[in-house]
Formats: structure tokens, C-alpha cells, sequence
């Protein structure tokens, strides 16, 4: 269990990322967001930025319990739940 610097335990979450009909695990992508330029990259991803999901990695919120501050992580390779192609 991971500890936030105020001494409290840290509690795994994640940040939904709300597309149009439902809502998603948040990847890390490196760079800077830009929107999908293709009709079909659009369809794929539900519109919205360009995601390469090559460089993606899952997003790990933990919550400290005591103080709430929340901490991100991205370690582990994106898993089920971040897109509807996932
Ligand atoms: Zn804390």
C-alpha cells in the first residue's frame, strides 16, 4: 500500500473519462492532445483527441484516506476499460 506524504495510506481509484453513451478508464499518453483528423480514427475512439494506444499507459489515481490528496501513477500497460475498442 502506497503512503501519502502526510503519513495516510494512498487508495487505488481511477479518473472516468466520460465520452457520449459511457464512461472510461483515463490513460497516459505522452505529448500534447490534439483531435483525431480522420473520419474512421474519430468512429474508432468515439471522437475527441488522437490517441496512440502503442505509447499509452493505464492511469492509477491513489487516494490518501487522512488528507484526500490524490496521487496519479502510470506504470502498468493499458488494460480493458479505456476505450470502447478496449
Ligand atoms: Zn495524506
Amino acid at each position: 500500500m502506497k503512503k501519502c506524504s502526510c503519513g495516510g495510506e494512498l487508495v487505488q481509484g481511477f479518473i472516468p473519462d466520460f465520452g457520449s453513451l459511457a464512461a472510461w478508464a483515463t490513460i497516459w499518453v505522452p505529448g500534447h492532445p490534439s483531435l483525431a483528423k480522420s473520419f474512421l480514427e474519430r468512429m474508432k475512439q468515439g471522437g475527441g483527441v488522437s490517441v496512440d494506444k502503442d505509447e499509452a499507459l493505464a492511469l492509477e489515481a491513489h487516494r490518501c484516506s487522512q488528507c484526500g490528496q490524490v496521487q496519479l501513477y502510470a506504470n502498468a500497460p493499458v488494460m480493458v476499460g479505456t476505450s470502447p475498442a478496449s
